[in-house]
């Protein structure tokens, strides 16, 4: 007997016939004798519905957040996961299976006081434990937890993952399984790339990066907690038939396995490739060539929640002045635009530009590390297909490379294919 925590996203609930198919990935489970909770998501497009009205109200000034109170964003956008989560419960108890749903606060599941974007500080896992240990399946509410003001936060998109994972880990499940609408990781979006391959194993780091660079499959906190906690997380497909061979496999269930890079065996230099769109590039012209000059700059937008992605700062001429270049997501132009306007006189430039619908396409692998020439293989390979390279940054394990946005496709297949990635 094992203790698994299962999660299904949008598409694997996003109508009752799916839910209903979900219930049958749980039963194979719960009639291997197995503890199991399950976490869900809001049905696919609801929670982009609830988003779309919060958005469309008037704006809240003086609110904690600028555009509108974010603590009723999240009493409103949580609202999918309960729907779904009460749903599932139903279709168990139509098979004669033992569930009842939880919603973050019931549990509870603690989260800070960041609301559209908290993070879980701390899960009461004994009540469930406990419920399991009876027979009993927990379906719980995913994406949702509960902020020290005592009311529902949700932890940013994709939040799900999140919750799987952390509940996995205050449960101490041997597993946790992330069903979704593609059979597990590939080394590419598998629908931009249909070359890509799936991986058998990937390893936290890269995870993490490819997460945190775009591959949306996973959130990147659900990978920090696995990491951390070691969680033993597999990626798989929620629409292969449950009752197929192997599909109750406890130690090798079809899928991707998320581990230490020591499990891997084979491990390429190149792993996979991911991409961020909406992008968008600010540059400060004619600047101040002094000391506390980026202080001066990235703090104000720090204090405004902005996050800076990229910095290119150019050596100057004279020794006096010199430009600086940064990206933000799209989304942030125009509040970072105003607080550099604010702090015009303090930070000393003449004048700022921008850019916006600019791609960031990602090579990642932790081969990386002991093999050189990996950098200029990706600019040959962009440069014979004309495409412009606007900025550049690498860490141990990645190199990112920002481009415009129309040659993001051909950019991400390029790529995977002069790493040798794609399949035969
Ligand atoms: P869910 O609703 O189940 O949470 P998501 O849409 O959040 O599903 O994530 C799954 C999607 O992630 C896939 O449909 C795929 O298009 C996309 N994706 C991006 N990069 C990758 C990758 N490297 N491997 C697998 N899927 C990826
Ligand atoms: N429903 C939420 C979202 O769409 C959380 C999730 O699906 O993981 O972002
Ligand atoms: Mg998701």
């Amino acid at each position: 007997m094992a203790r698994i925590v299962m999660k299904f996203g949008g598409t694997s609930v996003a109508d009752l016939d799916r839910i209903k198919n979900v219930a049958r990935h749980v039963k194979r489970e719960v009639d291997a004798g197995h503890e199991v909770a399950v976490v869900v998501s809001a049905m696919s497009g609801k929670t982009n519905e609830l988003v779309g009205w919060v958005q469309g109200t008037p704006k809240v000034v003086g609110a904690n957040s600028p555009f509108y109170d974010a603590r009723e964003y999240d009493a409103v956008v949580a609202s999918g996961e309960q729907v779904t989560c009460g749903l599932l419960a139903i279709a168990l108890q139509a098979m004669d299976i033992n569930a009842r749903s939880w919603q973050g606060w019931q549990i509870p599941i603690r989260t800070d006081n960041a609301h559209g974007a908290a993070r879980i500080l701390e899960i009461d896992g004994a009540d469930i434990i406990k419920r399991m240990g009876e027979g009993q399946v927990a379906v719980v509410a995913g994406f949702q937890g509960l902020g020290p003001d005592n009311r529902i936060a949700t932890l940013g998109r994709g939040g799900s993952d999140t919750s799987a994972v952390a509940i996995a880990a205050a449960v101490k499940a041997d597993r946790c399984d992330i069903y979704t609408d593609v059979d597990g990781v590939y080394t590419t979006d598998p629908r931009i790339v249909p070359q890509a391959r799936r991986l058998k194993k990937v390893a936290f780091e890269e995870m993490l990066e490819m997460a945190s660079l775009g591959a949306k499959v996973l959130q990147v906190r659900s990978v920090e907690l696995a990491m951390v906690h070691k969680v033993r997380t597999f990626v798989r497909s929620s629409f292969e038939d449950p009752d197929a061979p192997g599909m109750g496999d406890l130690l090798n269930p079809p899928g991707t396995l998320i581990c230490d890079e020591d499990e891997i065996v084979e491990q390429e230099v190149v792993t996979g490739i991911a991409y961020a769109k909406d992008e968008a590039q600010i540059s400060l012209r004619r600047l101040a060539d002094r000391p506390g000059v980026s202080a001066a700059i990235f703090g104000p937008l720090a204090e405004s929640h902005i996050n800076v992605d990229m910095i290119v700062q150019n050596i100057s001429e004279d020794g006096s002045k010199t430009d600086m270049t940064f990206t933000v997501p799209s989304g942030d132009v125009e509040k970072a635009i105003k607080v550099l306007g604010e702090n015009k006189e303090k930070i000393g430039y003449d004048v700022v530009q921008n850019e916006s619908g600019l791609v960031k396409v990602s090579v990642i692998g932790i081969g990386m590390r002991s093999h050189a020439g990996v950098a200029a293989t990706a600019f040959k390979a962009l440069a014979e297909k004309g495409i412009n390279i606007k900025a550049i940054t690498t860490s141990e394990i990645k190199i990112s490379i920002l481009i415009d946005g129309p040659y993001a496709e051909l950019a991400v297949r390029t790529l995977h294919s002069c790493y040798g990635l794609d399949k035969n």
